[in-house]
């Protein structure tokens, strides 16, 4: 099954045929169309589009190219019908300088804005950057970017942008250009993006496949991209497209019928259900078996403001503790849980986090001072006592530097969190043992053991 995870069906391109190309879509093995707003008029067909098929979802978005027709109304629309079931993302958003239709102060001005709805909205964010790398790079972290989380689409080979998107837990998207006979250089830098990162996107009507070059586009045409990127990274078609679909499923959450619950009840504790993205991909994980936790559907359709968390809750008191866990990293969503945090510790609730301890890492920065007071206890998984065996189960977006980044994490936490411990799960080949060590001896913390294969 494939996701064509960036289309643009509303181009005038497809005035005469659209309903026969989205028949060929569905005929080709496509299971999902996303399709890429780029400014109001094309929202509006998105919409539509989206309304009228089961199979397509749209985003909303404002191009960089057409920044100068933005004004308050535009973001007025974008916000009003963001909570439209069908709305999965922000963008296409983010700047090009290439073609410089718009001045740089213009084009930035508008990427903050949509990345500022992304996080409110809690949608993730389709990224456009062109000849704009540092800017772009800049501009999502001083914006904080990573909370929303998101896709670069049409990725060029730019190897500072891919490891710069990578650490930030972005996805990334590639097209017909690695089918082109001179995109050597491309074809290398797709090498290096992991497959749990990787989404397939035509960019149609633009970009087809080389079979194709010259044509107009369409999302049909992915097959070829498709296997050009399995010949690029030396596996079959087939892992090429499950790796991609789930990707497309997990970042826009494709296809959820029934909303997973927010928040959810486990021996007498309230767990809070942040988000479903991870910078790891355990091999424990419980989300590669099932989406639920003792009777709890945890993947959720869209991620949840404070609000909608707090209204969910109700009555806190009768909790012996409120977690932050769920199926996912909660510290991704670093500034939503402070706030969750702070108005459930004026209610007198004792508050316990449970991480994989790379929120600095995802953050870029100590994130450990900003919980003080909000945080009462962390439950850190350390899963592994080195770095290479941490790695091999855990498969985490920061390579070899996850596992100091974690036990630097344990280590910095005392300071301001009253309670620490590190967790291990008694996956095969892992030694117990010695992880307890270096969490009494070496980190100081307290010392937890999870059983494999038992969750919740
Ligand atoms: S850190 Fe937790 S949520 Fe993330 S992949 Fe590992 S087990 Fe799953």
């Amino acid at each position: 099954m494939l996701v064509d995870s960036h289309a643009h069906l509303e181009d005038d391109k497809y005035s005469n045929d659209r309903a026969k190309v989205i028949e060929n879509a569905g005929l080709a093995g496509l299971k999902y169309i996303i399709n890429i707003g780029t400014d109001i008029e094309g929202n509006k067909i998105s919409l539509k589009l989206a309304a009228e098929y089961d199979n397509i979802y749209c985003t909303l978005g404002l191009h960089p190219n057409y920044c100068s027709e933005v004004d308050e109304m535009s973001y007025d629309f974008i916000n009003k019908n963001a909570a439209n079931r069908k709305v999965v993302g922000i963008g296409e958003t983010g700047l090009d300088y290439f073609r410089n239709t718009c001045s740089k102060e213009d084009q930035q001005k508008v990427f903050k804005r949509l990345i500022s709805i992304a996080k409110e909205q809690c949608l993730p964010l389709v990224i456009h950057s062109r000849d704009a790398s540092q800017d772009t790079i800049r501009i999502i972290k001083e914006e904080n970017g990573q909370e929303a989380g998101g896709v670069l689409h049409c990725f060029t080979g730019d190897r500072m942008l891919l490891e710069e998107f990578l650490k930030l837990g972005f996805y990334i998207a590639v097209g017909g250009a690695v089918t082109y006979p001179n995109a050597a250089a491309l074809r290398e830098t797709i090498k290096d993006i992991p497959l749990s990162r990787l989404l397939l996107e035509t960019d149609c009507p633009y970009l087809a496949p080389q079979s194709k070059r010259g044509q107009r586009n369409e999302p049909a045409f992915i097959k070829e991209t498709a296997e050009k990127a399995a010949e690029i990274k030396g596996v079959t078609f087939e892992t090429v497209s499950k790796w991609s679909f789930l990707n497309s499923v997990y970042l826009f959450k494709l296809g959820i019928k029934q909303r997973g619950t927010i928040v959810y009840e486990i021996n007498n504790s309230l767990y809070i259900n942040l988000t479903n993205r991870c910078s790891n991909h355990c091999s424990f994980c419980a989300r590669n078996e099932s989406t639920l936790v003792k009777g709890h559907n945890l993947a959720i359709d869209r991620e949840p403001s404070a609000e909608e968390i707090l209204k969910a809750a109700g009555d806190v008191s009768k909790y012996k503790e409120v977690v932050f866990c769920g199926f996912g990293e909660p510290t991704i969503r670093l500034s939503v849980l402070k706030e969750i945090a702070a108005k459930l510790k004026l209610k007198g609730s004792k508050v316990r986090i449970d991480t994989n301890g790379q929120g600095n890492l995802i953050h870029g920065r100590n994130i450990l001072p900003e919980l003080k007071g909000l945080v009462d206890a962390v439950s850190v998984s350390l899963n592994a006592s080195n770095s290479d065996d941490y790695q091999r189960i855990c498969f985490s977006q920061f390579k070899e530097a996850a596992y100091t980044g974690v036990k630097e994490f344990l280590k910095e936490a005392k300071k301001y969190i009253p309670e620490v411990t590190a967790s291990v799960v008694t996956v095969p080949g892992i030694d117990v043992e010695a992880c307890r060590k270096i969490a009494e001896e070496e980190l100081k913390v307290s010392f937890r053991i999870r059983q494999f294969g038992r969750v919740g």
